[in-house]
């Protein structure tokens, strides 16, 4: 689990069981200077949080090498499936708000596709040409508008049903169908081994990849929409785009592009356009991905100075001779000049709230 914890990552059934910075209760770092060995106390009040500071240092500060985590009781009998189908993305948008703030317990696996990524999951789920294909046309939940979500509730069987019951209430006040829990199956069969196929399609020319970031409810549309007029400004290229992580403040976006290209500096290009187009919307860089050397140019710009000062100063107490994953990764010695930070439209970095050296 070491690199889940220091690129702060984030399992898929995130929404209900959180990211593993909410799930690390305790661990173990040998850094040039020093060990760190922290207590395995539920909370505590003594002072900032040493687990937080290193959780996400992605290599650069010392070496984890043992972590106490919080585990959850296994019970996969309790799963409750569900998908629906949404007439329009702002129908889905909003009924994926109003079950993440209606306080009646979080959905576990909760992933709403855009129309894009609909009309391709759709065939991938085999749902074409099934009788739920059928009933989505006759009653016009068009091909290019429509917005498939799908999703699990886990936990106490009791707590479970609750929670797959108040989801669907939410969706068809919403517009949306019932697809059934039958085609969450059909993308749970496929979710470890579809990404995969990115290097056999690499044999043939066309380059898929992902970048994803964080977004609040107010700038999601915005984000949603800036970075996909930037990814559709090249022909011929799908981008299919998702929400995958969800909070009552806001989600994660996703976007996923497939296109022909012809070398590696045409990939690096269109992707330092996307995550300019990232950054310029009010977005964080990575929601979990993290931050690594591919990212770095851009942590500045959504970080500020001040912040990333302090990445500077921890890093320099753990390790002075820069032995830990130099060469860039979190921007900690990067060179001024490969700084491709840009600042949001608003004049301030990511999110809603502007920073003090914005
Ligand atoms: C197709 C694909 C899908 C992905 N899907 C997801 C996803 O759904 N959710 C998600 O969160 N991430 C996802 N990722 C990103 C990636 O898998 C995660 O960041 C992952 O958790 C990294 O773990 P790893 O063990 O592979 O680390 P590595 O890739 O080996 O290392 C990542 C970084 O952590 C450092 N590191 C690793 N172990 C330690 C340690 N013990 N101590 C200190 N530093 C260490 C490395 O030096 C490196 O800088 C995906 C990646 C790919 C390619």
């Amino acid at each position: 689990v070491g690199g889940w914890i220091v690129t702060r990552g984030a399992g898929q059934n995130s929404t209900y069981y959180g990211k593993i910075e909410d799930i690390v209760l305790a661990q173990d770092y040998v850094c040039p200077t020093c060990d760190i060995v922290t207590a395995d106390f539920p909370a505590a009040a003594t002072g900032p949080d040493t687990d937080q500071i290193l959780i996400g240092s992605e290599g650069c500060f010392g070496i984890l090498y043992s972590a106490t985590l919080r585990v959850r009781r296994y019970r996969p009998e309790n799963t409750q499936r569900y998908s629906f189908i949404f007439r329009s993305w702002e129908e889905a948008k909003n009924a994926c708000r109003e079950v993440l703030q209606g306080e009646f317990g979080l959905p576990s696996v909760f992933r709403l596709s855009d129309p894009e990524e609909t009309d391709i999951a759709l065939k991938l789920y085999g749902v074409e040409g099934t009788p739920i294909d059928t009933m989505m046309r006759l009653r016009g939940y068009k091909q290019g508008e429509r917005c498939l979500l799908v999703g699990t509730a886990d936990g106490d069987r009791d707590f479970a049903k609750l929670v797959a019951r108040k989801v669907k209430r939410v969706c068809l006040a919403h517009g949306a169908m019932s697809a059934t829990g039958l085609v969450t199956k059909k993308w749970e069969e496929g979710r470890f081994r579809d990404p995969y196929l990115r290097d056999a399609l690499q044999d043939y020319g066309v380059i898929t990849d992902t970048l994803e970031c964080s977004v609040t409810w107010t700038s999601l549309q915005r984000v949603h929409t800036q970075v996909r007029e930037f990814c559709h400004s090249r022909p011929n290229t799908i981008c299919m785009t998702h929400m995958s992580h969800f909070y009552p403040q806001g989600c994660n976006l996703y976007f996923i592009f497939i296109a022909r290209m012809s070398g590696l500096e045409e990939y690096r290009e269109y992707q330092a356009g996307i995550l300019d187009a990232i950054q310029k919307a009010g977005a964080t860089m990575s929601h979990h991905h993290g931050i690594g050397k591919m990212t770095a140019p851009w942590l500045e710009g959504q970080i500020g100075k001040a912040q990333l000062g302090l990445f500077r100063q921890v890093k320099a107490y753990f390790d002075p001779k820069n032995v830990m994953n130099p060469g860039g990764t979190l921007a900690l010695d990067l060179p001024d000049e490969q700084r491709r930070g840009v600042a949001g439209e608003a004049g301030a970095p990511a999110g809603d709230k502007p920073q003090a050296d914005g």
